[in-house]
């Protein structure tokens, strides 16, 4: 019988700081896309008007002290009811197809990508794109974006409880925050809870290795989060004053760091302020790597 060779021991890699993961953090509508996902989607395909949709959403919500996301999840699709068009997953995937971005945004992954890539001190730095929504994930998943996130949480359906698609999860605006927390805690599962205790030492993600974006006042919870924990906010804002008024707003409140016109091409302003935020957490991770190196007698 043939003698099996002990494997041979590999030598004892040096430790490794292991908290250098970025994570860039986004809400959706009005941040990465100019309008609401639904507005491109499925109000054109059952013949809705988008502003007659949201104002009778907003009513039945009011009056029936009904939550509002659940209220437009409901109403959407009586609405495809009746008009008789039957939509399932599968379509509303292919609708994601038609969802505008701001410019920019389709490049803005390969280019943030580089930017940190160039800098000598990124070794071993890992970047991470997230999207918290209250849109629907069936929609996202048909962006041309969709692949180059680490995870999307956003709204959902199930397809084939009852007689009209049925809620399967609601992101609302408070709601928002535990995937922050799901995200600094490395817990992704939608099916494990999120609420056991976690001591800081032990969170994969820092709240400082996080940028999160918004567009207004659904992302208040979110960037108030972020700004408490130590964490990043940038708000973005269409082109109209109207829009740009309101991250004046957010940024008096002292809700985020920087606004900028949402723009991500490479040399707007949105992205020289990400960069910038970018420089300080790259320089934070090395210190804070520095000392956990000494810490472990090295
Ligand atoms: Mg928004």
């Amino acid at each position: 019988m043939a003698e099996r060779k002990k494997p041979k021991s590999a030598p004892a890699a040096a430790p490794a700081y292991p908290k250098k993961t970025i994570a860039l953090v986004y809400d959706f509508d009005g941040t990465l896309s100019p309008k609401p996902m639904q507005e491109y989607t499925l109000l054109p395909k059952i013949g809705v008007e988008p502003e007659a949709f949201w104002a009778e959403t907003n009513k039945i919500a009011r009056e029936q002290e009904a939550d509002p996301l659940i209220t437009y999840m409901h109403l959407m699709y009586k609405k495809a009811k009746a008009a008789n068009i039957r939509i399932d997953r599968a379509d509303l995937v292919a609708q994601g197809a038609h969802v505008e971005l701001f410019p920019g945004v389709e490049a803005w992954f390969a280019e943030i990508a580089s930017y940190i890539g160039i800098r000598a001190e990124t070794h071993g730095v890992t970047l991470r794109h997230y999207m918290i929504s209250s849109g629907l994930t069936e929609i996202i998943e048909g962006t041309s974006i969709y692949p180059h996130f680490q995870k999307v949480f956003a709204s959902e359906y199930w397809f084939d409880a009852y007689d009209l698609p049925y809620p399967k999860r609601v992101i609302t605006d408070t709601g928002k925050t535990q995937y922050l927390f799901r995200i600094n805690k490395g817990v992704e599962d939608l099916g494990q809870t999120i609420n056991q205790h976690m001591p800081e030492a032990a969170r994969p993600v820092p709240f400082a290795n996080m940028i999160y974006y918004g567009d207004g006042d659904t992302d208040v919870p979110s960037m108030a989060v972020m700004r408490k924990s130590g964490g990043h906010a940038i708000a973005v804002h269409g082109p109209s004053e109207r829009q740009r008024e309101r991250c004046v707003d957010l940024f008096k409140a002292g809700r985020i760091d920087f606004f900028a016109e949402a723009d991500y091409r490479r040399g707007s302003q949105l992205f020289s302020r990400t960069c910038l935020l970018l420089d300080r957490i790259l320089a934070d991770i090395r210190v804070q790597e520095e000392m956990w190196l000494m810490e472990q007698g090295l």
